[in-house]
């Protein structure tokens, strides 16, 4: 047996991952929210309009990350206001923007995420796969976060949205022959496991207390481990290398 056990490349996640992104996110979100429950804007409508109508258009817009919060949170009180025969009141469009604005920068990384990056890519082959509607923005948080410190850049690959396609494109991008030697982790079902299980790859998911509600889709099978920590992870796959 060779000495990574056939292991050609693990690709991994960032955002929520290594680091905490999805917190601040819910955090303005609820923000947001009770801004529009003291304008007599019902909570639960609220939600379900940000979420299943304005979020979804915005992420079409403007792509993944934080730079659509502010387009979404002002358009959500806008489109509240005229579902309800209101004017909105300019002043506080610019609040619901600055809001959403607040979420923009690095995020910070999850303990102990970093140590095990480090021990993952002393040892297998490694690279970071994340979405953004800006990559160079995407790139900045991850410099910030310090990964540059543990992987060079050629192994960063951003892609604008993670679909089974750009995950076999990564795999292509970074030489792999066959897809049932490379593996992924991360955190989303959607984003992570599933286009690694349709590219015929293998999968672990980092399981986090509060997904996001897009990410939670059922998984095309259960053929793959769930561990509570990107280290949990790392765990598994050096002890696959070391054939323990
Ligand atoms: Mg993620």
């Amino acid at each position: 047996m060779d000495r990574n056990a056939g292991i050609e490349l693990v690709l991994v996640d960032f955002d929520d991952t290594l680091v905490a992104t999805a917190p601040r996110f819910e955090r303005a979100r609820d923000e947001l929210f009770r801004l529009l429950a003291g304008q007599g804007f019902a909570e639960a409508a609220a939600r379900a309009l940000h979420h299943d109508i304005i979020d979804p258009d915005m992420r079409r817009q403007y792509g993944f990350g934080p730079h659509r919060l502010a387009h979404a949170f002002r358009e959500t009180y806008a489109r509240l206001c005229a579902g309800a025969g209101r004017a909105p009141d300019p002043a506080l469009l610019e609040r619901c923007a600055a809001l959403g604005r607040a979420v923009v920068g690095t995020p910070p990384a999850i303990d102990g995420a970093l140590a095990a990056l480090r021990r993952l890519a002393e040892r297998l082959p490694t690279a970071l796969f994340t979405q953004s509607g800006n990559a160079r923005y995407q790139l900045e948080c991850v410099r910030g976060a310090g990964v540059l410190d543990l992987l060079p850049e050629d192994r960063i690959h951003v892609c604008a949205h993670k679909t089974t396609a750009a995950f076999a494109q990564a795999l292509a991008h970074f030489g792999v022959r066959d897809p049932e030697r490379a593996w992924m982790v991360g955190n989303s079902v959607r984003s992570d496991i599933n286009p690694a299980l349709e590219s015929g790859a293998r999968a672990i998911l980092v399981e986090v207390e509060n997904p996001w509600v897009y990410d939670v889709v059922e998984p095309i099978h259960n053929g793959f481990p769930r561990v509570p920590s990107f280290a949990a992870a790392v765990d598994i796959l050096l002890r696959l290398a070391d054939g323990r």
